[in-house]
């Protein structure tokens, strides 16, 4: 099967798994998700800085080169429960599936936890001890609530945690 095949039929079975939630469960799922999008807002902002984008913009992302596994069943969660049209991959590149010719096509509030918790040493050494602190901190708020939202459709569909969207219907 390839990576669009897989990638289909995960993403059709996650979001078949949300519909049949019972209304209390989706209504907890989409508080749970809503929170995770603006931690992820939160993060996205504390680590903008001028000379930090201009550093990422000349390495060209590098860092994206292999994200082909990044995107987990949480993340189409969030996707779902916000309303937002699911990010469309291209796997054909070789590269991350998400990764066009401006950097990532997918909006930083809706990027998985890998892509909006990771910085390079290049990035993280341009920053003072406390921002580093505060980010950190934040990162650990948000794989809190990353919790909350898998377990949450653990309960509804009884899968695994932690699951890439690859890998979500081969285990
Ligand atoms: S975080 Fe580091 S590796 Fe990633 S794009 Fe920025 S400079 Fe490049
Ligand atoms: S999803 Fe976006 S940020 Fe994450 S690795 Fe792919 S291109 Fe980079």
């Amino acid at each position: 099967m390839s990576d669009c095949e897989r990638w289909d039929r995960a993403v059709a079975a996650i979001s078949d798994g949300y519909a049949a939630m019972s209304p209390a469960l989706r209504a907890e799922v989409d508080a749970a998700a809503h929170a995770v999008r603006h931690a992820r807002r939160e993060l996205h902002s504390l680590a903008e800085d001028r000379q930090c984008t201009a550093i990422c913009a000349s390495c060209g992302g590098e860092c994206c080169v292999r994200g082909k596994y990044h995107a987990t069943v949480a993340d189409i969660l969030v996707f779902l429960a916000e309303g937002e049209p699911i990010a469309v991959p291209r796997f054909e590149s070789g590269l991350c599936p998400f990764l066009g010719d401006c950097g990532c096509v997918i909006e930083p509030s809706l990027r998985p936890f890998t892509c909006i918790t990771f910085n390079c040493d290049l990035v993280e050494k341009m920053w003072e001890p406390e921002r580093v602190e505060e980010f950190y901190g934040r990162e650990r708020e948000l794989r809190k609530l990353y919790e909350v939202l898998q377990e949450s459709f653990a309960i509804s569909a009884g899968s695994a945690l932690r699951v890439s969207v690859l890998g979500f219907l081969e285990r």
